[in-house]
């Protein structure tokens, strides 16, 4: 089926899985933003010293760094690649956006730490996901909304009413 020629638009659908982080993609993984408060679109390097936003219809003299993030998730059956923007990204790899740009530009070896550090840490995710078409392939496309330390207590509680359930 072509979905972008029969015009069929696919809800998004909401999923959580507990998950362990196989790979954190370095590159590109930060982006010079628009440092207006409520924007955060990609700023355009004047390559004068001054950056502009297409958005706000501005220049400035400066920007903030904006992470975006893919990472490849795996649970107890497969692995997908997963979009994090900002905050989650923030969250999964415990620095924020601008201590990440500083290190990026002065400390390598610390930024490539924060990456490894990241690696096959377990967390409770909380994701979008969506049909995209594109060039009449169809793929799904998955967002983090939300990374959450895990509760074991719960989560064990969870499995065990599985199991229960499959039992009886
Ligand atoms: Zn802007």
């Amino acid at each position: 089926m072509n979905m972008a020629s029969t015009g069929i638009t696919v809800q998004a659908d909401y999923f959580s899985c507990l998950a362990t982080v196989l790979y954190i993609r370095k590159e590109n993984c930060l982006y010079r933003a628009c440092p207006s408060a409520d924007c955060s679109k990609k700023v355009v390097d004047q390559q004068n010293g001054r950056y502009r936003c297409e958005k706000c219809n501005r220049e400035f003299p400066n920007f903030k760094n904006r992470l975006l993030l893919s990472a490849n998730l795996a649970d107890f059956g497969d692995n997908q690649w997963v979009t994090c923007f900002q905050e989650t990204a923030e969250v999964l790899l415990g620095h924020s956006a601008e201590t990440l740009g500083q290190l990026r530009d002065t400390d390598e070896t610390a930024f490539d730490e924060v990456f490894q550090k990241a690696n096959f840490t377990t967390h409770l995710f909380k994701n979008r996901v969506k049909l995209e078409t594109y060039n009449d392939e169809s793929r799904l496309k998955v967002v983090v909304m939300e990374v959450e330390p895990v509760d074991h207590r719960e989560y064990s509680r969870r499995l065990l009413g599985n199991i229960r359930k499959l039992a009886s």
